[in-house]
């Protein structure tokens, strides 16, 4: 069946520590499939779990990998909405390989589809944005409710900021990124943002930002007491603050709480998209997808670099400096883009 190369995974065994080991490849099971990788994205949370094993929380040996694209090389007996050959975008740690094997079957709490087909004009360097982007919906329209014409600071120009900003930028509203890098800076205004370039630990939020009115919703798209200090500074009285990137495990930030309480701001959390029940989360796939097909959402320039599978420790290495903004892992391509 699929012997054409051996089925390599590159699996988290500790500390700094990818492996590539080669696996057996199964058959699936009459509720799975088994894709071909074709693309699959560095996450910041792969390398954060890479840089410090969350703690001895992680379960090891563990395969990262959960932004993929594969292409669809045998379905189990029971499955008949996908066939071979289509491709699809998977959810589940399975991703770091030369294939992965997906159930299709859900298991409390988790609320997302695992497999989704894509259509043949979403490429698969866009695709392996779909997970990302729907975390982004999640974020502002479930969690955040974000209105019409709402202006929209997002404090940290990384992936996420930026994809952060496209999404709320469909509303129609203002919305201002603000990242301290230059590069980083440059490739979210070529990706269509209003950047401005500004440490957030600044006492008062940027002039650019003052002269548009205090934003109805800062999103933090970093998890730093800093990213915090500055969202309750520059929010309006009334508005959100959507806490968006995740803070190191056991961490306590503190806060002026009357700036809350008088202020009237609500500060509002939000986690990956398949960890809330209800049909808005499994929504936010199909609308992902929608918006890169449509070219609604523009996530090219986003890309920095792309390794092969054998090369991941490398990849690792590019994803945790500030060099590079999303990195690609595709099993049998290496080049790095301009
Ligand atoms: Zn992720």
């Amino acid at each position: 069946m699929c012997s054409r190369r051996p089925a390599r995974a590159a699996l988290l065994t500790g500390k700094e520590r990818l492996e590539l080991v080669e696996q057996p490849l199964s058959e699936p099971g009459p509720r799975e499939v088994l894709v071909e990788v074709l693309a699959c994205g560095v996450c910041a949370t792969d390398v954060r779990k890479f840089l410090t094993l969350d703690n001895g929380m992680l379960e090891l040996p563990m395969n990262l990998g959960h932004e993929y694209v594969g292409r669809v090389v045998a379905v189990g007996s029971s499955v008949d909405h996908i066939v071979v050959g289509e491709r699809i975008v998977g959810d589940g740690y399975a991703g770091y390989a030369d294939y992965a094997l997906i159930p299709l079957d859900l298991k409390p709490p988790l609320h997302v589809p695992r497999a989704i087909t894509l259509p043949d004009e979403v490429t698969d360097e866009e695709a392996i944005y779909v997970e990302p982007l729907a975390d982004c919906l999640h974020a502002l329209y479930s969690r955040a409710h974000l209105m019409p014409g709402e202006h929209v600071f997002v404090i940290g120009g990384g992936v996420m900021g930026q994809l952060l900003g496209l999404c709320a930028q469909l509303t129609g509203g203002e919305v201002i990124l603000a990242e301290p890098n230059e590069a980083r800076g440059k490739a979210a205004r070529n990706a269509g943002l209003s950047v401005i370039q500004a440490c957030v630990a600044e006492t008062n939020p940027p002039a650019e930002l003052s002269a548009l009115g205090p934003p109805d919703l800062v999103v933090c798209s970093i998890g730093t007491e800093a990213s915090l200090q500055a969202a309750l500074k520059a929010v309006r009285n009334g508005g959100r603050i959507l806490v968006f990137g995740g803070f190191p495990k056991g961490s306590v930030q503190t806060a002026a709480i009357n700036e809350l309480h008088y202020r009237e701001i609500s500060v509002i959390g939000t986690h990956w998209v398949g960890a809330s029940a209800g049909t808005y989360s499994l929504n936010c796939y199909p609308a992902a997808i929608r918006l890169l097909h449509k070219k609604l959402i523009n996530v090219r320039p986003m890309t920095s670099h792309v390794f092969e599978l054998r090369d991941i420790t490398k990849a690792f290495a590019v994803a945790r400096s500030l060099s590079s903004l999303k990195v690609i892992i595709k099993p049998n391509v290496s080049r790095r883009l301009a």
